[in-house]
Formats: C-alpha cells, structure tokens, sequence
C-alpha cells in the first residue's frame, strides 16, 4: 500500500511505503506534553520506506524538546506536523502523523493511547531504532 500524506497546506507531504498491505494501522496517541497539545497521532513501520518531500524548506520549523533526540517537522505556512524524524547512530529514523493521512479508510486505524513518559533515554533510541520507519528520505 502507498499511504499518502500532507500537512494543510501542502508544504510538507510524504509517502509511505506499507508492505504487504495492511490489515491494521496502529495510531498511536502520544501523551508527551507536546502532542498533548496538538493532538499527535503517529505510526509507523520498520519496513516500510518513507519519502518526504519538502516544497519550501525556509518555512518549515524543526522543533525539538526534552532529550531533543527527536525533530518535529512542523508547516510554518499552516501549522500541522506531518513527520518526526531521530537521527540515530547516523541513520535517520521516523513516525508520521495519522492526522495528515490523504488516502487510508480510517476504518484501517487502530487507535490506542501510548505513553513514553518515564521512558529512559537509551530506552527511548532503541525503541525507535525497533518500531520507527528505517528508511527515510527527505527531498
Ligand atoms: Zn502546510
């Protein structure tokens, strides 16, 4: 399945590579104190492949906070956050953002609250480095 994606604007959009086809998407609602604020709803798939294309990159805002190991790529021009990206080890890893799908029947999402919280930072990368899309181009 090619899942397609893109902020409001259109500035930011990517797509996701999802092999075989899905049965499920797990959305995972984050409770860090960010996405609480923004609503944040992520997936991702370690074999899946990412490309994320970028129109004008002057607006858009990396955002980073706490162990500032992860890098929400937020529109400037309209405000959504389509990607986060980690650089882990010299590879770039990354979630999106259900919130930004354009073409998934959202009867595919599994929704469920998750919460990284009192995670560890070391914890913290080698989950990512498991669970986060592993191949990652940004264009
Ligand atoms: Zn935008």
């Amino acid at each position: 399945m090619l899942i397609r994606g893109k902020c409001h604007c259109g500035n930011i959009s990517f797509t996701l590579t999802w092999d075989p086809d899905p049965k499920e998407i797990p959305a995972r609602a984050c409770d860090c104190t960010f996405c609480q604020k923004h609503g944040g709803v992520w997936t991702s798939n370690p074999r899946g492949a990412l490309e994320v294309r970028i129109q004008e990159p002057a607006r858009v805002s990396r955002y980073a906070f706490g162990t500032e190991t992860a890098e929400f790529l937020i529109c400037a021009r309209c405000g959504i956050v389509p990607v986060v990206t980690s650089r882990i080890d010299e590879r770039l890893y990354a979630v999106v953002s259900v919130n930004a799908f354009e073409n998934v029947d959202p009867a595919l999402l599994k929704r469920a609250p998750i919460s990284f919280e009192t995670e560890q930072a070391d914890t913290r990368l080698a989950r990512r480095k498991r669970n986060w899309i592993a191949d990652v181009a940004i264009k």
